[in-house]
């Protein structure tokens, strides 16, 4: 008689507590989550210039980053984004070397301090292609 009240009770206690503790937990991580990716955006790294949201990151070929090699032999390693607001499209568009089948591609600069940031690619579905070491992530107080 004793031994259900005693045994049974702090067991089920303990079981409501731990499913609210990670019920709340886990919405913390989906707000953190939200927030983090809201806010995260990418600059230009020689200027500072506002380039892109981490909510532009895309996959293309399966992949969020990808690393190619030029015909001259140069390694780039570079971020897929849908859209680059703060790109310009320069120069004319070409098939030539595409890394990309079926992809035309030309270069993306800085709108403001005009260092090649990456490429644009154009094709079954268009995107930005940013150089790792072109790009940073924005100091908090311009993303928010
Ligand atoms: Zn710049």
């Amino acid at each position: 008689m004793v031994r259900n009240c005693q045994q049974i009770n702090p067991q089920k206690y303990y079981l409501l507590d731990s499913a609210q503790i990670s019920d709340v937990q886990a919405e913390f991580d989906v707000e953190t989550q939200r927030r983090k990716s809201k806010r995260q955006s990418w600059c230009c790294a020689l200027c500072g210039a506002y380039v892109t949201d981490e909510s532009q990151h895309v996959h293309i070929n399966g992949s969020l980053e990808h690393r190619k090699i030029n015909p001259q032999g140069y390694t780039f390693e570079f971020r897929s984004f849908k859209h680059a607001d703060g790109c310009a499209r320069v120069g004319a568009m070409t098939s030539e070397h595409s890394w990309f089948a079926g992809y035309f591609w030309q270069f993306a600069h800085c709108g403001k301090c005009k260092i090649q940031l990456g490429w644009y690619f154009d094709g079954p579905e268009p995107f930005f292609g940013l150089i790792n070491r072109q790009i940073v992530q924005c100091p908090e107080e311009k993303s928010g």
